[in-house]
């Protein structure tokens, strides 16, 4: 299975900034990398441009979010056939900023993820702990039920998503899990994933996300069911995030 590496831009860059970073991004990234995937998500206003970008190269499309439906009257949201047709292959879906700023919950969660799957497209299922929770103790039962209830519903499908671990304290903070911490629980959610269904093993990766960088990538990529990273601030300088990419060809 290989890693994927996969860039969050979150609420950064015009279209033509966009074209900017993607020139310089497609120079560093040229050959085909034997174990690593690598996705980007710009925002929605940026995919279009983005997709004629990538045409004819190695880098995935991915969006940062997605409605359920497939069109009607959701004012404000984009529907999985508008990023069909932009070539979109990825869609981050629970990011902890949905959750915690916008309100998403497990359920609508959980419909975004279903829907993806069946349009095509494949979710990145975000999960993790707020500091308090970690703090109580409770930071594998939050990912249990965040886990279960994001792929509920999909049985022998499990292996159409990867889940990307990002404990809220560590998202933009600087703070990052420690390769220990990060591995407890990516053990955790793959133990917990083979007992949902054992197609799980067939391609559901575990990325770790929260403030990877240059530096911390090359000894969190080491752990055993570390399979790739969800990147934000790092991932916003095209030669940060290459670097990132690079460590996980060493590992
Ligand atoms: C993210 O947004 O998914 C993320 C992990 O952000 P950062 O790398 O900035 O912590």
């Amino acid at each position: 299975m290989s890693y994927l590496v996969a860039a969050n831009w979150k609420m950064n860059k015009t279209n033509a900034q966009t074209v900017e970073y993607l020139q310089i991004f497609k120079k560093l990234y040229r050959e085909p990398l034997p174990n690593v995937e690598v996705m980007v998500a710009p925002p929605f206003t940026s995919l279009s441009t983005a997709s004629i970008q990538l045409r004819d190269s190695l880098i995935k499309l991915g969006a940062q979010n997605m409605h359920f439906e497939e069109k009607g009257a959701f004012t404000g949201e984009i529907s999985p056939y508008m990023l069909k047709e932009l070539n979109v292959e990825y869609v981050i879906l629970g990011h902890s900023e949905r959750r915690h700023i916008f309100g998403e919950k497990d359920e609508v969660i959980n419909k975004k993820v279903l829907s993806a799957i069946k349009h095509g497209i494949r979710p990145i299922l975000c999960v993790g702990e707020t500091l308090e929770e970690r703090e109580l103790g409770k930071t594998l039962n939050v990912i249990e039920r965040q886990v279960r209830s994001g792929i509920a519903g999909l049985d022998k499908d499990v292996f159409l998503v990867d889940i990307a671990y990002e404990p809220v304290w560590a998202i933009g903070t600087g703070i990052n899990a420690t390769p220990d911490q990060a591995q407890e629980v990516h053990q955790f959610i793959r133990e917990l994933l083979k007992s949902i269904s054992k197609e799980s093993d067939n391609g559901c990766r575990i990325l770790y996300g929260g403030s990877v960088n240059e530096n911390n990538a090359k000894e969190l990529i080491k752990e055993k069911d570390v399979e790739g990273f969800l990147v934000g601030t790092a991932s916003i300088d095209p030669e940060r995030f290459y670097k990132i990419i690079t460590h996980c060809l060493e590992a």
